[in-house]
Order: structure tokens, then C-alpha cells, then sequence
């Protein structure tokens, strides 16, 4: 798991109250556990059976719904399927999807909100990346750029150049160990 520590407070009125969504949706390093797949620690809607030995990255995590007051309150985890992970160093918000319903993002209100989303961060350069298991897909203020199946060893390669209308944006990926392309941003998946 990521984190957001610098939230670490919970909005007044949210709370867990068994969601352990996030103990299926995020990858656990410590635990060599890959995302999109039930803790093996995890009791589903109730909690963790090893909570006070909990790995630190399960111990610093707190997913975007719980801690950001400018999170409407349909994002909960288990009303939406998702949990938001903001991620300020890499200028990006990552959404993992339940694959339980792969849909989920797409559906209203939520996929007009994350077009929002998009678009306020590609102003200060950054994008939301939408994680459903290994498929992933990127959203820029305007564009949406499917990447199919990738790996967590594999890179995604994320290049701007300026044309006569705006921005043109280039998004591929590369298997690890891949040169680069030339200007490009190489970033790790999640
Ligand atoms: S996804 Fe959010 S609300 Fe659900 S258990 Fe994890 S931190 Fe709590
Ligand atoms: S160790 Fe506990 S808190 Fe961490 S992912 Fe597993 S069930 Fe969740």
C-alpha cells in the first residue's frame, strides 16, 4: 500500500466500519500480496486478524474517501467499489477498482467525476490512473488512454509535446528494462 499520511486524520462522521476494501484492492509489499486479492489476514467486511501486527504499509494507509473532506460521500468504498488513492509525489491519483465490478468507474455519477478529477490535475501535470486488477487506463483532462494488461514489472511511458491545438499526449507501455522514450515520464504502476 501507498499511504496518505499527511491526512492521517479521518473526515468527522467516516470511518472503516469493516469496509476492508482496501485489504483486497491494494498491493501489500511486505506481504508479497499483489493487488485485486483478499489478505490472506483479512476477515471480509469485518477486519484484520492480525491488526495489531499489521505490516507499516497497512498501518499508514488511508484511502482518499476517508481522509479528504473534498471527497463526496457516494466515494465510500463500499457503496462506490473504489478506493481513491492519492499519491502527491508522483502527481497522481490512482483508483482501484473492485474487480468484482469492473464497471464500476464507468457508471454516473462517478466516471463524470473522475473526468473532473483528470482535469484539475493534468493543469498542475498530473492525471488519474484507474486500476481495475492489471488493467489499466489512464485519464488525462481529455483523453482516455486504454493500456490494456500491464504488469508490475512493466513501465508506463507518458510523453507531452506541444502541437497548434494544446498538449499531445503519447502513453505507452514498455516491459521492464525498456529504453525510455526520449522526454518521457517513466512511472511506476501501482
Ligand atoms: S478502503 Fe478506506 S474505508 Fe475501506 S477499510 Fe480501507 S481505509 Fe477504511
Ligand atoms: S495485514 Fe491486515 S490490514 Fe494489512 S492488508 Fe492484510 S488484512 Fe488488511
Amino acid at each position: 500500500m501507498s499511504g496518505a499520511l499527511a491526512l492521517a486524520t479521518p473526515v468527522a462522521g467516516r470511518g472503516c466500519d469493516g469496509c476492508t476494501l482496501c485489504c483486497k484492492l491494494m498491493p501489500v509489499d511486505e506481504l508479497a500480496k499483489p493487488a485485486a486479492t483478499w489478505c490472506k489476514h483479512c476477515e471480509p467486511a469485518s477486519g484484520c486478524r492480525i491488526y495489531d501486527d499489521r505490516p507499516h504499509g497497512c498501518r499508514v494507509f488511508f484511502c482518499g474517501w476517508l481522509v479528504n473532506q473534498a471527497v463526496a460521500p457516494h466515494w465510500r468504498p463500499r457503496e462506490s467499489r473504489m478506493v481513491l488513492d492519492f499519491q502527491p509525489a508522483m502527481n497522481r491519483l490512482a483508483v482501484h477498482v473492485d474487480p468484482g465490478r469492473p464497471d464500476a468507474w464507468r457508471k454516473p455519477p462517478y466516471h463524470a467525476e473522475l473526468r473532473i478529477m483528470a482535469t484539475r490535475m493534468a493543469e498542475a501535470g498530473g492525471y488519474v490512473l484507474v486500476a481495475c486488477g492489471a488493467n489499466f487506463t489512464m485519464l488525462l483532462a481529455h483523453q482516455e488512454f486504454p493500456l490494456g494488461h500491464v504488469l508490475p514489472s512493466d513501465r508506463i511511458v507518458f510523453a507531452k509535446t506541444a502541437g497548434p491545438g494544446g498538449w499531445i499526449y503519447d502513453v505507452q507501455v514498455t516491459p521492464g528494462g525498456a529504453d525510455s522514450a526520449a522526454g518521457a515520464n517513466v512511472l511506476p504502476t501501482v
